[in-house]
């Protein structure tokens, strides 16, 4: 028998966030109609939720990405161009690849995962361990 049970999946990955699984609880408490939507809408929100922001400069290429709540841009710290994007990442289910793009700029479907080619098109904002990965820079200015 098998009982795959993906909460106790998603309890540890908010328990990492002790603020966020609060915030959850107060909303899920206080409207159960919105319990209703944000739960079924879960894999959307956690889409849409990151730790940090990320920033490719469209000039010189550097990559940089600052904690959430610090903005940066456009003005790029490397080459002082105002040439700094945000980027947002691209999820591949095959080999669970994030690859990273700005935000405006390639049109979603024409997107390929940076790592086995094959078409990426589920929007997901990098981590701060994707941007990372992906090479990017702690800045705060
Ligand atoms: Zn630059
Ligand atoms: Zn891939």
């Amino acid at each position: 028998m098998q009982t795959l049970d993906p909460s106790p999946a998603r309890l540890f990955r908010l328990s990492r966030f002790p603020a966020l699984l609060s915030a959850v609880r107060l909303l899920c408490f206080a409207a159960p109609i919105l319990l209703l939507l944000g739960c079924k809408k879960d894999v959307a929100a956690d889409a849409s939720d990151s730790d940090a922001n990320g920033y490719l400069c469209l000039k010189c290429d550097a990559k940089f990405y600052t904690d959430r709540s610090v903005f940066i841009g456009p003005k790029c710290p490397k080459c002082q161009e105002d040439t700094l994007v945000e980027v947002v990442g691209y999820y591949c289910e095959k080999d669970k690849h994030l690859t990273v793009r700005p935000r405006s700029g390639d049109r979603a479907g024409s997107l390929v995962c940076d790592q086995c080619k094959a078409p990426v098109s589920a929007m997901r904002l990098p981590r701060e361990d994707d941007l990372k990965a992906w090479g990017a820079t702690k800045t705060s200015s």
